[in-house]
């Protein structure tokens, strides 16, 4: 069994882009934090960090949970017509009364690095990845996978979890890349059915040990999204990593496998939108 690990290869990447980086005028990177929620304070913490060590500029603007969608789309409106930000994040999850979609789509699709607006999801879809921006996690998945040799071609693969975010852009990568996929989500009936089958395993659902060693064929390749705090406070993924990693062929560990990449992809995205921006 081999561990794909991701923290080395997004240390590689980001050491990729600095070099990158310091060949541009200026690059830069704008999140959006709307309240005050522990988490996503959390996470634009380490994008920001991740920014300035890669020679980005971060641009932080928060908001208040009590911000109105009509000031939040004016802030965003904002942000598509700075000439010093390349990218643009809105922090999610947003306050219940906001329309996320909503939000979403008033993003410029040039600045959308996180790859959540419909232009970018269509141009996913239709195997138009070098002109798009991809979501950064599953963008993720398929350069660990590049890095280890990995071909979905021909595979059977089965995604577990259909969110907007991870699920449905990790099908299209692998379908792009003529892999047979499966679908899995909430609803679906008798999980370990599709898993049993599986060359290739992603899962993205958020729930600690869902997926167990009796799911999974010997050698399947096995990729664990999920991040799920225990009552510890031990972080774990979806994937019974002990058992499942005893039958698997590759497996990534949680912490240190797909958490990293996606930082990673999100500094590569926002270099993508500075080169785009130059080369008009
Ligand atoms: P989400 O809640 O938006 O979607 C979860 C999906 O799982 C849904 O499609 C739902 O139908 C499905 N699901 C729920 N219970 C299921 C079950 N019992 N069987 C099969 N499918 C089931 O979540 P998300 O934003 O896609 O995130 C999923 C997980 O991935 C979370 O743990 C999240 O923290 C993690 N995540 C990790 C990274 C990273 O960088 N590693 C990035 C994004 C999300």
């Amino acid at each position: 069994m081999i561990i794909l690990d991701g923290k080395k290869l997004a240390d590689k990447i980001r050491n990729e882009l600095k070099a990158e980086v310091k060949m541009f005028d200026h690059v830069g990177l704008a999140v959006i934090l709307v309240g005050d929620d522990d988490a996503s304070r959390l996470y634009v913490s380490m994008k920001k960090k991740a920014c300035e060590e890669a020679g980005i500029e971060s641009f932080e603007i928060k908001l208040p949970s009590t911000v109105t969608e009509h000031e939040l789309i004016a802030e965003v409106e904002k942000l598509n017509i700075n000439n010093k930000v390349d990218g643009i994040l809105v922090q999610l999850p947003l306050p219940k009364h906001i329309n996320t979609a909503k939000i979403i789509s008033v993003i410029d699709p040039k600045k959308d690095v996180d790859g959540f607006h419909h232009v970018n999801i269509g141009s996913l879809v239709a195997g138009m990845e070098d002109n798009c921006f991809v979501s950064c996690t599953p963008l993720g998945v398929i350069k660990l996978l590049e890095e280890y040799n990995i071909d979905p071609k021909g595979k059977n693969s089965v995604v577990v979890g259909a969110s907007n975010i991870v699920g449905k852009p990790m099908a299209s990568l692998l379908l792009n890349r003529n892999s047979t996929v499966d679908i899995c989500h909430i609803y679906t009936q008798d999980l370990k059915s599709h898993t049993i089958n599986a060359d290739i395993i992603i899962v993205a659902v958020g729930k600690a040990n869902l997926i167990t060693a009796d799911m999974i064929k010997n050698d399947a390749i096995v990729i664990d999204v999920g991040i799920n705090k225990l009552p510890n406070g031990k972080i774990v993924g979806d994937v019974d990593f002990d058992e499942v990693s005893t039958k698997a062929s590759y497996i990534t560990p949680v912490p240190g496998g797909v958490g990293p990449m996606t930082i990673a992809m999100l500094l590569s995205n926002t270099v993508k939108s500075a080169k785009m921006r130059l080369s008009k």
